[in-house]
């Protein structure tokens, strides 16, 4: 399907977009790489007036470090992610899970900011942002705010991200030393979305688990922080009956919907399955054994 017409506007400035959104209200969309609301437009899900390009504002591409931090500009690709020297040394989940989306052509235009934005219950990096603590720099006509990852997400397609807003980066602390991460993900074939995931980033000191993130992908309305999954290794020494017990407890929080990937069942075992895999992958990162 063809979509409805709309002004196209290509800024090359953060302010030049800032005024165009305001300009514009609720008439204007931010257009990243396209590959989720392009197709929304052409089923005429999505009908904005104006389109606001962010692809010729330089600033808005990059991975930097600074005091602890890394800080990935919104419109980094997936494929800028999987290869960024930076993040396989000091982040390496991001480049992991980014590689796990979609395909060569949709990962060479989408970008991290718009996957976030969008907020589909079935996007990766909703979970992944959960579980490395992860914050967002967003501005607004009124300035710019930083907003932690725990607490963006609403639901379905839903985000505390205001009209009008422009998401400008993300900022995720670097790895410490014992550090292990792990994103498994099932999906039915190369391109498609998780039939269920388990992004999981832990600290070992000692053989103690000191700290765990475990988020899960598409069991929901939006991506689900374990909680009470984290708080049973937290603390201890992995051993198989804590792990059963963890992975009871995330696969009692999912909820989600039956589809073609498969019923509510299999979808639950399957995030279990997931987070049992996630978790020993982890351990064995930070354990040097992975
Ligand atoms: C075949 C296919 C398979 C896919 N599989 C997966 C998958 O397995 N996992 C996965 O995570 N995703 C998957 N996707 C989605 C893909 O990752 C999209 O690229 C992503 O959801 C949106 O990013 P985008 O840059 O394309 O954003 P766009 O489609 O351009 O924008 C999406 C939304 O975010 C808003 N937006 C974008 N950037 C900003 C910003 N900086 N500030 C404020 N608002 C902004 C836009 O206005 C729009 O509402 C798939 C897509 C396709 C077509």
């Amino acid at each position: 399907m063809i979509p409805p017409e709309f002004e196209y506007h290509r800024p090359e400035t953060i302010d030049q977009a800032l005024v165009l959104l305001t300009q514009h209200g609720e008439e204007a969309k931010i257009l990243a790489g396209g590959h989720s609301l392009l197709p929304l437009m052409k089923l005429r899900f999505a009908e904005p007036a104006h389109l606001v390009d962010l692809n010729f504002i330089e600033s808005l591409r990059g991975i930097k470090e600074s005091n602890g931090l890394i800080e990935i500009a919104a419109m980094t690709t997936e494929s800028q992610l999987i290869t960024s020297p930076l993040l396989l040394d000091k982040c390496p989940l991001i480049p992991d899970a980014a590689s796990q989306i979609a395909d060569p052509q949709v990962r060479s235009r989408g970008t991290i900011g718009g996957d976030i934005v969008h907020a589909d219950p079935g996007n990766d990096h909703p979970a992944i942002m959960l579980a490395l603590e992860a914050s967002f720099v967003i501005l607004g006509s009124n300035g710019e705010r930083i907003v932690p990852a725990s607490g963006f997400f609403l639901g379905a397609f839903d985000t505390q991200l205001e009209e009008n807003e422009i998401l400008k980066a993300i900022q995720v602390p670097v790895s410490v030393a014992g550090s292990g991460h792990a994103y498994c993900k099932l999906k039915r074939k190369t391109g498609d979305f998780a039939t269920a995931a388990s992004a999981v980033s832990l600290v070992v000191e000692g053989g103690v688990c000191k700290k765990i993130n475990i988020a899960l992908t598409n069991v929901g309305a939006t991506a689900l922080k374990a909680e009470a999954a984290e708080s049973i290794l937290t603390g201890q020494t992995l051993s198989d009956l804590l792990m059963e017990k963890a992975v009871e407890k995330a696969m009692a929080i999912c909820d989600p919907a039956e589809d073609l990937r498969g019923d509510r069942e299999y979808k639950i075992h399957m995030a279990g399955e997931m987070t049992r895999r996630a978790i020993r992958e982890a351990f064995a990162k930070a354990t040097g054994g992975g």
